[in-house]
Parts: structure tokens; sequence; C-alpha cells
């Protein structure tokens, strides 16, 4: 049996934790276990679209660029300029890049381009041990000691679970989490339009959940539908013109007919927390950390935010385990994470409550919104930094 030994091993190789492998590369030795092995496609095919599509933040595009993981093809990366959300009884509110002095809200991509980007960038430069499962987790005092399913024994001064919301190596550290799902699903599903969508985002909060379509390169868009499960199963069950047919006809045909690329896929919303973001010699990102609903396409930017704080937190030369580097990296992080979980649950409440009263005033709200300048500035400047 042989032992490895690395400053930092991180566990789960997702969008998370490659980004944060590649952070940390120039300064430590780092190892990267997955447990399925990468694909990295050689070139994507012009109508074969992954139906897992993100609207990464300003400042996510920036941390992937500071440490080369944003080499995605120009031509699969789309962008935000406008965004228009509607209530379900006349609210409006409409966000513009000008507003901010900006080109761009966010820009749409694929998980696939993504992740095929990050794992180009990361050969050679951490030690790849993939595909490979854990099977044992010990905690000292010194070191973290990971048991991989073939025998070998990874030694770190600190262990890294991002391994998304079902981490292993968080339940083996002894770490709760809170959980509240929704009783929804998003559908996720990729179409062509008749018209150009103008690099527009489109919102509606309506009786059925929220429907978000995303601007795609060319006249693509991809959807999140977050609704209840039975129609969520529903939808996914349609054959792709009725598909196409539904989610247009069910807003007015913004954007003319559509014809679906991808079919429908459907993940579970959970709001989820775990007790603690650290342990000894333990930290926790990405959705091992949380998760959120996606009515503000805010999940992977989160877990973007933990990765640039933990590789901004460890100081080359000190120990990356040390207790109170790890409580600075929690301290960092605590704000964010509770303020954007708590104004995706609260708007989604907000839009799925049946209350006549409540549901005049949410639309009066996204009206009033959108007259008060200031208001609606300071919540650009959060929503899309
Ligand atoms: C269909 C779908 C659509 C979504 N759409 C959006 C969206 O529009 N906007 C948004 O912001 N968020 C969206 N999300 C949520 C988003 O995907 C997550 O927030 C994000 O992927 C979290 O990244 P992560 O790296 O923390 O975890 P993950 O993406 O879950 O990655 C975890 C990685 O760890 C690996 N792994 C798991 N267990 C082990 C183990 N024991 N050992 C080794 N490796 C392991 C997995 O193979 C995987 O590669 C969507 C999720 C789904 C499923």
């Amino acid at each position: 049996m042989s032992t490895l030994d690395f400053d930092i091993a991180i566990v789960g190789g997702g969008l998370v934790g490659a980004s944060l492998a590649l952070a940390l590369a120039p300064h430590w030795r780092v190892a990267l276990v997955e447990r399925r092995a990468p694909a990295v496609p050689a070139g994507l095919p012009d109508d074969d679209w992954d139906n897992r599509v993100y609207a990464i933040s300003p400042g996510s595009q920036r941390f992937l660029e500071s440490i080369g993981g944003w080499q995605v093809p120009a031509g699969r990366v789309g962008r935000i300029r406008e965004m228009d959300v509607r209530g379900d009884t006349g609210g409006a509110l409409r966000f513009d890049a000008l507003e901010l002095a900006a080109d761009r809200l966010a820009a749409t991509v694929e998980n696939r381009a993504l992740q095929a980007a990050l794992w180009q960038a990361l050969a050679g430069r951490v030690e790849l041990i993939a595909p490979a499962t854990l099977v044992a987790a010990e905690f000292g005092a010194e070191a973290v000691s990971l048991t991989l399913d073939d025998g070998r024994v990874l030694r770190a001064r600190l262990a890294v679970a991002a391994e998304g919301a079902q981490s292993w190596l968080r339940e083996a550290a002894g770490i709760a989490v809170r959980r509240w799902p929704y009783q929804q699903k998003g559908v996720v599903a990729n179409f062509r339009c008749a018209r150009p969508h103008g690099d527009i985002a489109r919102q509606w909060f309506r009786a059925d959940g929220v429907l978000a379509w995303l601007p795609l390169p060319g006249n693509r868009i991809s959807i999140v539908w977050s609704t209840d499960d039975a129609r969520a199963a529903e939808l996914c069950a349609l054959a792709p013109a009725e598909l196409a047919e539904r989610v247009a006809g069910a807003v007015g045909r913004p954007l003319g007919e559509l014809t679906t690329l991808t079919p429908a896929a459907a993940f579970p919303l959970v709001l989820g927390r775990a007790e603690r973001c650290i342990g000894p010699r333990l930290a926790l990102v990405g959705d091992a950390a949380h998760t959120i609903h996606p009515l503000a396409g805010q999940g992977v930017n989160l877990g973007f935010g933990d990765a640039a704080a933990l590789a901004a937190t460890l100081l080359p030369g000190r120990d990356p385990g040390d207790a109170m580097l790890l409580a600075r990296y929690a301290r960092a992080r605590a704000e964010d994470v509770i303020l954007m979980q708590s104004v995706c649950d609260g708007l989604q409440k907000l839009f799925s409550t049946q209350d006549p009263l409540l549901g005049r005033l949410r639309n009066f709200g996204l009206r009033l919104t959108h007259r008060a300048g200031p208001l609606k500035r300071m919540l650009m400047r959060q929503a899309f930094r």
C-alpha cells in the first residue's frame, strides 16, 4: 500500500473543486480526486448543447480568467445584456447592463464546456486521481489520511470536500446538513428560437413556478422551469415538439416558435446548508456546503465565490490546515451564502403563495423597484458583480 503526500487534497472535480485546484496549483502540492474519469470532448457539435447552462457572473468570470480556467471557445459563450423579469399579474422589472456601464450582466456557458476548459488547464499542474473513490478518512492533528478504493492512501495537511450536495467526506467528518426541500424540480432544456433573443434573459414568475429563458449564442435559448414535481414529470415526458410548444405557448411566444435541441431533464430543488463549512483540517466548498433555489442562477457562482475565498485565505508558507486560517475562510463566506440563500428563498415563497393580497403586493413591488433608480442599481450591483 503506497502513501502519497500533498499539501491539499480536494475531493470532487466538478466546476468548484477543479477551479479551486487550479487556483491553488501555483503555491501548493495539490491532489484532485474525482470518481468519474473526466471527458474532454475534442470539439462540440453545433447543435449538441449541454442542458445544464449557467449564468456566470462577472466576478466568477474574472476569477476563472485569473486562474487560466476560462478557455471556452467563443462560439459557446453567450451574454446577458438585459434581464426582463415579469410577475404573474402585470408587475415587471428590467435590468440593463448599460445602467452599470458594462457590456454584460452575465455570461452564459454550458457545464460541459466550462468543465472541459478547467480539466485541460489542470493537466500537469495538479495530481489528478480519477476515476477513484474514497473508502476511509481519518482526521489527525497534523494531517488527514484519505484511503482510496484501490488501497492507496493520500496524506494531506488540508482536505477539501467538493463532491456536491451528497458529499461523502462531509459525512465522514460528521458535519450535518439542514435541508428544506422545495417539493419542486428544475426542468432544463435547450431550444432554437425563430426570432433573435437580443441577448435578453427573460424570467416569468407564474402560478405554476418560475420560468427562465437564458440566451445562448445564435438563435438559441436554455430554459430552467422550476415547478412542482408532478408538472416537472409531465414536461420531461413530452415529445420534443410538444415540449417546445408548451414552453413557447406558456408565455405568449416572445421569440416566435421554438424547436427543441436538447430534451428536458429535471433536478430536485433543495435549500440546504451544512451546519459548518469547516472542520479540523477540512473545508467545504460549493454544493457540499450549500444548495440554493435556481431562480437567481447563483448556485455555481456561490461555489466559485467559495473557491476564490479559500484560495485567497491559504497564504503560501503557512500550514494550509491551520484552524485560524480556516475560521477566516468560514467568516469570509458566511454573509454571502446566507444573503443569497435568503433572497432566493424569500422570492420563491413570495411568488408561490396563493394569497391574493400578497399577489398584488409582489407585482406592485416589482413595478416600484423598476422605478426606484437607487434601489434598482443597488440590487444590480449585488446580483451582477
Ligand atoms: C440539471 C442541473 C441544472 C442546474 N442548473 C443550474 C443553473 O442554471 N444555475 C446554477 O447556478 N446552478 C445550476 N445547477 C446547480 C449547479 O450545477 C451546482 O450548484 C454546481 O454544479 C455545484 O458545483 P460543485 O462543483 O460544488 O458540485 P458538482 O457539480 O455536484 O460536482 C461534484 C463532483 O464531485 C464528484 N464526486 C461526487 N462524489 C464523489 C466522491 N465520493 N469521490 C470523488 N468524486 C466525487 C462528482 O462526480 C462531480 O464531478 C444545476 C444543477 C443541475 C443538476
